[in-house]
């Protein structure tokens, strides 16, 4: 049976990141990836996030993946909120002196891929983990399944699953407890072949509910509208969504309508896993977390969670210190649960609420946001992500 350090389920962008961070150290990962290279790299389900903190454009630079990122991606000053007729601007680098970075998750994995192979790593497509055998030992055993069907094995002296929201990884946690948040809104989400409605992102709060103007590239525009999650897809012709943004954008800025990639209906909810690791068994991104879409952290957390644990991994393997290890629930909560806490604020901020007492506050919360500087730099400070991954940079080494 092949031995290897590091077992990662799952090449997303949190079992990349801590691949390449690892290999860059000399320690031995071997990502295990279900999907196809080419179905990560082109499906248009796989488009997903599109906003990096600053931290996280940080992160991957210093991790010497973000070329392409600083060649393409698109520097935000701040955000647009919509809401009573009238357009605000939230300029982050005036109220926190950072910005953000918009740039779609496909192609950040797209290039984590390529450079990640290009320095000799292995990411095995097509493979998918079906089993953790030997958990409680010093080489907990990761069992996949090839594309020709055959089943193989890896003795691994650390398994780490970052095998997304639908994880079947981390099951494996002993004793888990699931802290879970439901939202009682679906988010109805388009991706279209048309230049987004503003240069910045617009968050419209619209008393027939919110709705999102956001992008993944200059040509490709990324709307959301707030609706029932008892809603159904078939219900909601092209026609339809482009006249109820329409209708939530309130005249701020202009539509252009273009030809649909993809619809998709999302429910909103939130959960985080604790503990997220059991002996020589981690969880990462999204397989332990998950937070609602709102305050555009996701895909973030996982970047976060790959440093810390590619921190205490080095910790271990470089000077023979298991503490962090140890500690990694607790150092990844930390920032988990600050996201959480964002996250939920964003969203009952903007989305139109039921109860007729509950939405009156949420609009004077709105109307208090627009004159107080202080509930601006809140909102700033957490979308830039200094409590998230702006806290990680300085542990990621430079790389040429
Ligand atoms: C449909 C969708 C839309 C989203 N849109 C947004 C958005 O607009 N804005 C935003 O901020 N965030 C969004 N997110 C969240 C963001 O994309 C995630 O937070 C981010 O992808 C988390 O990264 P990850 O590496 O933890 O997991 P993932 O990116 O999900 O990667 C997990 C990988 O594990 C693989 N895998 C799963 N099981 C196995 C197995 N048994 N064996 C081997 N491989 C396996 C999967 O194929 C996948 O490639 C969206 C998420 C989804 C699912």
């Amino acid at each position: 049976m092949r031995r290897i350090q590091v077992g990662i389920v799952g090449a997303g962008p949190a079992g990349l990141l801590l691949a390449h961070l690892l290999r860059q150290e000399g320690v031995e990962a071997v990502v295990l990836e279900a999907k196809s290279r080419e179905y990560l790299e082109t499906s248009p389900h796989r488009i997903r996030a599109g906003v990096l903190e600053h931290g996280a454009k940080e992160i991957l630079r210093r991790a010497g993946v973000g070329d392409r990122m600083l060649a393409r991606g698109l520097g935000h000053k701040g955000i647009y909120l919509g809401f009573d007729g009238q357009l605000l601007h939230l300029d982050f680098e005036t109220l926190v002196g950072k910005g953000i970075w918009v740039y779609g998750q496909q192609y950040l994995v797209q290039d984590l891929i390529r450079h990640h192979l290009g320095v000799g790593g292995e990411v095995l497509f097509e493979h998918e983990a079906v089993d953790l055998e030997d958990l409680h030992t010093p080489n907990p055993t990761l069992v996949y399944r090839t594309p020709e069907g055959r089943i193989g094995r890896l003795r691994c002296e650390f398994v780490v699953a970052a095998d997304g929201s639908h994880s079947s990884f981390r099951r494996f946690i002993p004793g888990q407890r699931v802290h879970e948040k439901v939202y009682p809104f679906a988010w109805l989400g388009i991706l279209a072949e048309a230049p987004p409605a503003a240069e910045e992102l617009i968050y419209a709060s619209h008393p027939q509910g919110f709705a999102l103007f956001s992008m993944r590239s200059p040509s490709l525009s990324r709307n959301y509208l707030q609706v029932d999650p008892r809603e159904r897809l078939e219900d909601w012709p092209e026609e339809r969504i482009w006249e109820e943004l329409n209708l939530r954008l309130g005249g701020a800025a202009e539509i252009r309508p273009g030809p649909l990639l993809e619809k998709s209906l999302t429910p909103m909810r939130a959960w985080v896993v604790e503990p997220l690791h059991s002996g020589r068994f981690f969880v990462m991104g999204d397989a332990g977390h998950v937070v609602p879409p709102t305050g555009a952290k996701g895909l973030n957390l996982a970047l976060c969670d790959a440093a810390v644990l590619y921190r205490a991994m080095c910790a271990f393997y470089k000077e023979g210190e298991a503490h962090l290890l140890d500690r990694y629930t607790q150092d990844v909560l930390r920032h988990v649960w600050q996201a959480e806490l964002f996250s939920y604020w964003m969203t009952t901020l903007l989305h139109t609420l039921r109860d007729p007492f509950e939405e009156r506050l949420r609009v004077a919360k709105l109307r208090h946001l627009a004159e107080s500087p202080l509930l601006q730099g809140f909102l700033a400070e957490n979308y830039v992500g200094l409590h998230t991954t702006v806290r990680y940079v300085d542990l990621i080494p430079v790389q040429p």
